[in-house]
């Protein structure tokens, strides 16, 4: 069945006349990209060491500090109280998650993505059956957390194909987790009720004057409707939320600082609701050429920690994108939740190994390996944290 799409503008226009000026879109027209920029790379050390006064419940001034270039001479010490932090909230429990593609149409343009409907692929969208298939074969690795993640072609893999396969895989798995394109209220309720606990959706980037470069084509292409998605997750009443940027496309303290304030506000006004932050750096694609500002392995590790330092609570995860040797040391220092294993295209674990990835991996080591590595570190894998009984 066709499914016709409201334009992007007519789209806002809704969601303006649902949702009034109470969107996080009217605090963050408040704010100036070049502005917060001169003022992150104006603190100072005592900006930092004030920061680090208020660890664990940092204002977004004291964000800015941490993510300045001024804190790296403070690394050691915001490394030290991040790990202490992190332990002393979540203890030594790192939580394993494996994402699952459903699909890799797309009818966007994204300029750093394999998946980019411009890149001549062979499209797959999982079927029943393939979907089983590959939910047996996750299980056999021990996984009870799963992300679903698709490319956003809203023609074929839409509200109703999630919510099929929501139904499908809820006997399988403890927890089930979202990764898809900007829905509405009423669908993320419909997702909640089928069985889904947490979306994600990343922002790309906060720098509205660039985000057309990097989003040419697509419903994509519509900052403001990507921008209000949290709130309409969160009116939903999800259990929890996913923010992040793509590190390496725009300058990432600025994206960082504005990811800050977008979950502040969320805090405050969907205060039941979970958190969860994501850190992805940009990662070769196959057809994908566009590379910003390289983030440094360093200035990662100082991101992680400021993240832990302007809030104890939020649970911070990291992906395969990440090497082996920066994510076994990145796991001493804030992160909470870690996938290992993954496959990064539509029945990479039993049914289509061959086809495309959306970006290649770096950590390539087994659900196994990484869980003995987290207990070589003292640390210890949780396979299960949810259940679906909480739902
Ligand atoms: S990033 Fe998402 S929306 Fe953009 S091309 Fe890739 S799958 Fe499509």
């Amino acid at each position: 069945m066709k499914t016709v799409l409201p334009a992007p503008a007519e789209a806002n226009a809704r969601q303006s006349k649902r949702y009034g000026d109470n969107t996080f879109y009217h605090e963050f027209r408040r704010c100036d990209w070049d502005e917060v920029r001169q003022r992150i790379y104006s603190c100072t050390v005592a900006d930092v060491e004030r920061a680090l006064m208020r660890a664990g419940h940092g204002s977004d001034r004291d964000f800015m500090a941490l993510v300045s270039p001024a804190a790296d001479a403070l690394l050691e010490r915001m490394c030290r109280l991040s790990r202490w932090l992190t332990r002393r909230r979540f203890g030594n429990i790192i939580q394993l998650y494996l994402p699952l593609y459903l699909s890799n149409e797309c009818a966007n343009v994204c300029t750093y993505c394999g998946f980019s409907r411009t890149n001549p692929m062979r499209r797959i969208t999982l079927t029943e059956e393939e979907v089983l298939r590959e939910a047996r074969a996750i299980r056999q690795m021990g996984y009870e957390h799963l992300l679903l993640v698709s490319g956003e072609e809203n023609r074929t893999v839409n509200a109703m194909y999630f919510n099929r396969m929501v139904r499908l895989l809820r006997p399988y798995f403890s927890d089930l987790m979202l990764e898809v394109q900007p829905l509405t209220e009423a669908e993320y309720r419909q997702l909640k009720e089928s069985g889904i606990s947490t979306v994600l959706v990343y922002q790309e980037t906060y720098n509205e004057k660039r985000y057309p470069v990097y989003h040419p084509r697509g419903r994509k292409k519509d900052f403001r409707y990507r921008l209000e998605t949290p709130d309409r997750i969160g009116s939903s009443a999800m259990h929890r939320i996913g923010l992040g940027v793509l590190l390496g496309l725009e300058d990432w303290r600025v994206d960082s600082y504005f990811t800050a304030l977008h979950l502040r506000y969320l805090q405050r006004r969907y205060w039941q609701t979970r958190f969860s932050i994501s850190f992805p750096r940009l990662r070769p694609a196959a057809g994908c050429s566009q590379f910003g500002e390289a983030v440094t392995d360093r200035q990662l590790v100082q991101l992680i920690c400021a993240w832990r330092l302007f809030d104890e609570h939020v649970e911070l995860s990291l992906s395969t994108r990440e090497s082996p040797h920066f994510r076994n040391h990145a796991v001493q220092l804030g992160i909470t939740a870690i996938s290992a294993g993954s496959r990064t295209q539509p029945g990479g674990y039993a049914t289509h190994p061959e086809a495309l990835e959306q970006f290649e991996i770096h950590d390539d080591r087994s659900p196994q390996q990484v869980a003995q590595m987290l207990k070589a570190a003292g640390l210890e894998p949780v396979w299960k944290d949810w259940d679906k009984i909480f739902h």
